[in-house]
Formats: structure tokens, C-alpha cells, sequence
């Protein structure tokens, strides 16, 4: 007999330690941990989503015939030692938690683990490509990836010829589109008894069971799938969640696996109900980002989180925590959509949320604070390399060659934001210039000399030379940095 250990990520039935569990000799342990929950000020729906999907798959598990402890203490090795006095003398086995602190305080305990199988690549896997890259270039890794795991390949030669669609997947929003409804996921019992503890009353946005998991995926592959790729970049008002999948909070959490959900897109691709360039960018997004994610994040280490090597030391914006302290409608459009479901996809947390910490030199740590606790799909492995190295380029480039900024140009051409703002991304001065656009110019004159240095940022400092309002622009920068500070922009 043996104490399973279920972290509350770790949620599926046939993976980590579950995998050869025996029904009628092993107990499962799940702890709600009191110190996470008041750890942070999380977002109701994250918070919400976590527990209830976690009591949810005990009861299935007891359901399934399994002795099962759900323990509330006040902290994870509070909640073990409490299974380990019922059931004295056995050992505890837990698969790898998918975080550095949390693999530091189980091993400390004396857990033992077993393989984290919850990712589609071996940690010494990624580790041995990385160490044979001079950069970590996504693209090479996602190649391997597509070959090695077979997904979308004839042959030696990816389907369709290329390795990628990225030039059909740019389009701005559509004019006059009707974009179809997103599923909605009834509440039953066990969330309501979460949500009355937690005083907070859930949207029906996010699934807290298997099934509901499975009914967003098969949604997901029935109504957005075709259309995914070429809108994947594009942001629009009418519409919230465009054609994403919605899936990231189950796979993160153990509710799908990663092969269940590429076994789905592949099945779709080959009964002709998408087009490559949709089924190729979904398969991207899962065996390359998702994958390139995780893998970075235990191969540059538990440090990484702390570097701020552009030396940003700017309090969190108060734009960031409501959408009233601010005029800029994208971002006041984007903060008000995450307190209502905790989510928006992959372009506003980058060229907007992250652009703007990124431009304004907002501190690195605080905003990475700030995104784990407001994201429904947040985790350390998952947000440590996406702020770090991807959205605030905090890392000096370790992770990606150039920092993602951007003025208003970019936002203006893949959204229909700027239409209804009082500033103008056009405009790099004067009282209706876009923050965007100043800060984007600001941002490279006040680093000019690290990025000068950098071939492909080069051409865009070179840029400044062309300014001949630098000064004023400059000035311009001053008011906006002042009054985002005090909420007025
Ligand atoms: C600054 C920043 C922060 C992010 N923080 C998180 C986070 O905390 N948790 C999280 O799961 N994703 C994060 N992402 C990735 C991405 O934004 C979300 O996975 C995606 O928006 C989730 O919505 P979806 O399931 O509809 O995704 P889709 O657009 O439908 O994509 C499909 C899947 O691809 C995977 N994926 C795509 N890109 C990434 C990536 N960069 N990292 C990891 N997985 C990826 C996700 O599992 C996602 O479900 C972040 C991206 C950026 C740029
Ligand atoms: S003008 Fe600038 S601040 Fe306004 S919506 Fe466009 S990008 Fe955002």
C-alpha cells in the first residue's frame, strides 16, 4: 500500500501516479492547502476553478472505488503528515510537481516521485536540445517536435509542404463577422459549496470536470477550429474569445492531456473538417509553445524569475489592476475582460499587458505577480518564461532575441480598439498621442545602447534618427509615465 500524492494539477486518471494505482491497496491523498489559498490575492475564478475541479475529481475517483483522503490543512506537508498518521508507515509517491518550490518542500518531506508524464517531452529531453542550441530558437525545437511525435508529417516532410502558416495566420479582426457562441458549463453541487466558501459567484466560463473538459474540446474542434489560424493574432471588441480553444486551464490542470487534445486536432485535420493552416498553428501552440515553455523553465533554473537586467523598477500601473484607471480602451477593454473571466488569449497579454510593463519599465516581478494571480491558466512553469523572457525581455534576450514592443501601430492594424479611443496610434505627441506609440519610441531611446547592439533591433533604434520631435517626444513620455502612475491616462 502507498499514499498517492495528487497535486491539484496533476488531475487525470490515467496519467503521473495514478497511472498504475491499485484501487484495492493504495489511498489518494488531494490537500487544499490554506496557505495557497490566502497566499495571494488570486482571482475569484482562478481560485474557484482550482478547488472545485480538484473536490470534483475526488469524488470521481471515490465514485470510481478508490479510498480517498481530501484534506484541508494549512499547508501541503501539513495535509500529508495528516494522511501519514491515518495510515501510518507508508511511504508517500507523488509524480514531479511542475514546480521548483513545490518539488523542494515534497523531496524535503521525503516524497518519492515518479516521472511527471503530464508534458509530451522528458525533461532531459528538452535539456539536451537546448544545451545544443546557440539560441533557443521556438521554430527549431517545434520541427523536432512535429517529426519526433509524428504529428502532421508525411514522411520525412511536414503535410502541406511547410513547416509553417504564419503569413495566412496575421488577419486583422473580420468586418461584419458573426462570431459563433462559446459553451457554457452549468454548475452543479460541489461548485456551489466552493463558491459559497470562497463568498463569489462563478461565470459558467471554465469547466471544473472531465466531462465538462472533454465538451470544450469537442466544442472547440466543432466551432472555432477552422477558422483558428488565420485569427489567432487578431483582437476584437465584438467578440471575447475569438476562435481559442479555451482548453489551456485543462491542460494545465490535468483535465485533458496534451496527446488528447493533439489526437483530436490531427482526427479533425484528417476527416478534411480544417484547413492546414488552422491545424498546423493549433499543433504549434501545444507540441512547440506549450512544450518550449516548460522545458525552458526547468533548463534556465529556479533564478531566472529574478532577473530584471533592463533594470525596470516601476510600481504595477494602477491600468492594470481596473479598467477604470485608465483612458486607453484596449487596455481598459482587456483588464475589465480578465476580471470578468480571468482569461484573454496570447495577443493582449503580449502586445498589450506585457508591451505595456515592457515600455513603461514596470518591475518585471510585480507584473509577474500580478499575471499569476489574475490568470485562470497561470502556474510558475508556465508564466516564469512567458513574463520573463518573452513579455518584459527581462532576461537580456536569454530566451528571446529581441523584446516584443510595439507602438499603437501594431495594436491599431490587429484589433478595432483604436476606433473608439481618444488617442491616436498615429500619433507620438501632443495630449491625443497614443501612450503606446511614445513609450514605444521613449522605450528604445532610453535603451538605445543595449539594443543598438543587437542585429534585430538595430534598424528599429536607427529609427530615432528620423525623429525630429525626439525631444518633445520625450517630454510627452514624462507626462504619460506621470499620469499612468496616478491613473489619468
Ligand atoms: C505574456 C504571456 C503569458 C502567458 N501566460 C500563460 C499562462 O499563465 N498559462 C498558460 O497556459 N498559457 C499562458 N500563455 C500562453 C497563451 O496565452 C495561453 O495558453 C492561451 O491564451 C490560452 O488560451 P487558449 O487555451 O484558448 O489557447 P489557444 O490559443 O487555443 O492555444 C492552444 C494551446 O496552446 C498552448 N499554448 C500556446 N502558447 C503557449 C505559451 N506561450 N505557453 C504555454 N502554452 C501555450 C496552451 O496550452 C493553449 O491552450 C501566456 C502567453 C503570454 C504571451
Ligand atoms: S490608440 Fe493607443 S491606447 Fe488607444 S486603443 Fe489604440 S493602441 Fe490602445
Amino acid at each position: 500500500m502507498s499514499i498517492l500524492f495528487i497535486p491539484f494539477d496533476h488531475l487525470h486518471r490515467d496519467y503521473g501516479v495514478l497511472k498504475n494505482a491499485k484501487k484495492s491497496e493504495d489511498v489518494v491523498v488531494l490537500v487544499e492547502s490554506a496557505s495557497m489559498i490566502a497566499g495571494a490575492d488570486w482571482h475569484p475564478e482562478r481560485l474557484f476553478f482550482l478547488i472545485s475541479s480538484a473536490r470534483h475529481f475526488a469524488a470521481e475517483l471515490k465514485a470510481e472505488g478508490f479510498e480517498v483522503r481530501y484534506i484541508k490543512a494549512k499547508n501541503t506537508v501539513a495535509g500529508i503528515k495528516e494522511a501519514q498518521k491515518e495510515f501510518a508507515g507508508q511511504s508517500v509517491i507523488s509524480a514531479e510537481p511542475s514546480s521548483f518550490r513545490m518539488t523542494q518542500s515534497l523531496a524535503d518531506h521525503g516524497v518519492q516521485f515518479v516521472d511527471n508524464d503530464f508534458f509530451l517531452t522528458p525533461r532531459e529531453l528538452f535539456a539536451s536540445w537546448a544545451s545544443s542550441q546557440k539560441s533557443y530558437l521556438m521554430e527549431n525545437f517545434y520541427r523536432k517536435q512535429r517529426v519526433r511525435l509524428n504529428v502532421l508529417m508525411e514522411g520525412d516532410a511536414p503535410i502541406g509542404g511547410a513547416w509553417n502558416y504564419d503569413k495566412d495566420n496575421r488577419l486583422p479582426p473580420p468586418k461584419n463577422y458573426t462570431w459563433p457562441g462559446y459553451l457554457e458549463h452549468d454548475r452543479d453541487e460541489i461548485d456551489a459549496g466552493v463558491a459559497a466558501e470562497l463568498k463569489m459567484a462563478p461565470t459558467k466560463t471554465w469547466a471544473t470536470t472531465r466531462a465538462g473538459a472533454l465538451a470544450q474540446m469537442k466544442y472547440f474542434i466543432t466551432h472555432h477550429f477552422e477558422k483558428f489560424g488565420p485569427y489567432e493574432d487578431a483582437m476584437a471588441l465584438d467578440s471575447w474569445a475569438l476562435h481559442h480553444s479555451l482548453l489551456s486551464p485543462y491542460i494545465n490542470n490535468g483535465l485533458l492531456h496534451p496527446s488528447e487534445v493533439i489526437d483530436a486536432a490531427c482526427k479533425s485535420f484528417y476527416k478534411g473538417a480544417v484547413p492546414i493552416e488552422s491545424a498546423e498553428a493549433f499543433v504549434r501552440q501545444i507540441i512547440g509553445w506549450r512544450e518550449y515553455i516548460n522545458g525552458m523553465y526547468w533548463y534556465l533554473g529556479e533564478d531566472y524569475r529574478n532577473h530584471n537586467q533592463l533594470g525596470a523598477d516601476r510600481d504595477l500601473l494602477p491600468a492594470f489592476i481596473d479598467s477604470a484607471n485608465t483612458s486607453m480602451n484596449c487596455v481598459s477593454s482587456i483588464v475589465s475582460d480578465i476580471k470578468e473571466r480571468s482569461w484573454v488569449h496570447h495577443i493582449p497579454r503580449l502586445m498589450v499587458l506585457s508591451n505595456l510593463a515592457l515600455i513603461t519599465g514596470t518591475n518585471p516581478q510585480e507584473f509577474l505577480d500580478w499575471m499569476r494571480r489574475e490568470f485562470i491558466d497561470a502556474a510558475d512553469w508556465v508564466m516564469v518564461p512567458n513574463i520573463i523572457g518573452m513579455g518584459v525581455h527581462a532576461d537580456g534576450g536569454q530566451m528571446m532575441s529581441k523584446p516584443y514592443a510595439a507602438g499603437g501601430a501594431y495594436i491599431s492594424r490587429m484589433s478595432n480598439y483604436c476606433k473608439g479611443c481618444i488617442y491616436d496610434p498615429k500619433l507620438r505627441v501632443g495630449d491625443k498621442a497614443c501612450p503606446f506609440t511614445t513609450l514605444y519610441w521613449d522605450f528604445l531611446d532610453r535603451h538605445r545602447e543595449t539594443f543598438v547592439k543587437n542585429h534585430r533591433m538595430a534598424q528599429q533604434v536607427h529609427g530615432l534618427k528620423r525623429l525630429s520631435d525626439l525631444e518633445q517626444l520625450k517630454d510627452r513620455a514624462q507626462q504619460v509615465l506621470l499620469g499612468l502612475e496616478k491613473g489619468e491616462i
